[in-house]
């Protein structure tokens, strides 16, 4: 039968987001979502907005959100860009900054977020994955080659290791022509945050998100540093396709969750001290796990198939994420969960490897 969808509609391969289970309650350790609750401020802004005033379109540049954002980070307003979530922030920039030119491909890790092949697709811009060495690591030098611009998690999804600040700066040295997109979306979890380049590199783009380390994975709220005329870009994109991407609630939500510093930094501490203990015990059952920087692990049992260990996790009620993908198809990804869930998920996975 005829779809009637357009031809690019018709071959697009979506993204696919880990699964929200409703037909049963499971220790859910598969988005990287965070296991507390958001700053209780934050429920109590959004309480507060909740009124009549949702008549009224919200602020469409998000100016109280973005000054917050901008003194938190030592930066000028004009250098924040706001998004509903990051991976709307992502998909502009694709349009913003890359290129279909076929000479010119842009350059993004074979292992890395898989929305990033999406995006290609979607804007059509021609896209060659970097090959990361055997243990996961960046090869650096495979990013000076000839390209249209530059796209990479740090820390690195699904995998959770790091960069240092050097090698980020060594990507931009080598690509002064083009944009470089540092998506960090977990870089709270204990990365270094390549924010103090931007005030030296016009071409550097990062992207934040509140899912994870602010608890707001619901609110859909990210955003985007960079100098101001890489924020223009991206409003121009944004100002052709939707003028009103945050709702009031989401704008002073997320406000108030920025402001709220001491719950911030408890919440993530918590995380990176559970995810310490963790690697631990895993190690000590006999797992090979990456180191990560970020609030998952990325582990491989020597003796036992992951994708075995996924499904009897799964029928134990513990959900972790399994990606059927070359190099990686012997890994799973575990969230950091609290440290009632973690124990929950160890004392399964001990019973599965006995
Ligand atoms: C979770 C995640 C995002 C998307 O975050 P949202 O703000 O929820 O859209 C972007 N990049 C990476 C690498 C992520 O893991």
């Amino acid at each position: 039968m005829r779809t009637y969808w357009s031809r690019l509609a018709a071959n697009l391969e979506p993204y696919v987001p880990g699964e929200q289970p409703k037909d049963r309650t499971y220790i859910k350790l598969n988005t990287n979502e965070n296991p507390y609750p958001p700053s209780p401020k934050v429920i109590e802004a959004i309480r507060a907005a909740a009124n009549s005033d949702l008549k009224r379109y919200p602020d469409p540049n998000g100016d109280a959100l973005r000054n917050t954002i901008a003194a938190y980070y030592g930066l000028q307003s004009d250098q924040v860009f706001l998004g509903n979530g990051s991976d709307e922030i992502l998909a502009f920039s694709f349009s913003a900054f890359f290129d279909p030119d076929p000479d010119r491909p842009i350059l993004f890790p074979d292992i890395s977020y898989s929305f990033y092949p999406v995006y290609a697709h979607l804007y059509q811009i021609p896209y060659r994955c970097v090959p990361l060495h055997e243990d996961f690591s960046l090869p650096i030098e495979a990013f000076f080659q000839k390209n249209g611009g530059v796209i990479l998690p740090n820390p690195n999804a699904p995998t959770g290791n790091a960069v240092s600040l050097s090698v980020i700066e060594e990507i931009l040295r080598h690509n002064p022509e083009q944009t470089v997109i540092i998506d960090e979306a977990y870089i709270d979890f204990g990365g270094v945050s390549a924010v103090p380049l931007i005030s030296r590199y016009p071409n550097l783009l990062i992207v934040h998100t509140l899912s994870k380390s602010r608890s707001l994975a619901g609110l859909r709220v990210g955003f985007a540093l960079g100098h101001a005329g890489l924020i223009q870009g991206l409003n121009t994109i944004k100002n052709s396709f939707n003028s009103y991407t945050l709702d009031r609630l989401a704008l002073v939500g997320a406000e108030a969750a920025i402001k709220d510093h001491a719950y911030f930094q408890a919440t993530k501490n918590k995380i990176m001290r559970t995810r310490a203990h963790v690697v631990s015990e895993l190690e000590g059952m006999g797992f090979y796990v990456i180191p990560s920087q970020a609030n998952f692990v990325f582990i491989s049992h020597p003796a036992r198939p992951a994708e075995e260990i996924f499904t009897q996790l799964k029928e134990r009620a513990v959900l972790v994420r399994y990606f059927k993908k070359p190099r990686i198809d012997n890994f799973l990804r575990v969230s950091i969960g609290s440290d009632e869930e973690m124990s929950s998920f160890l004392q399964a996975l001990a019973a599965i490897i006995a």
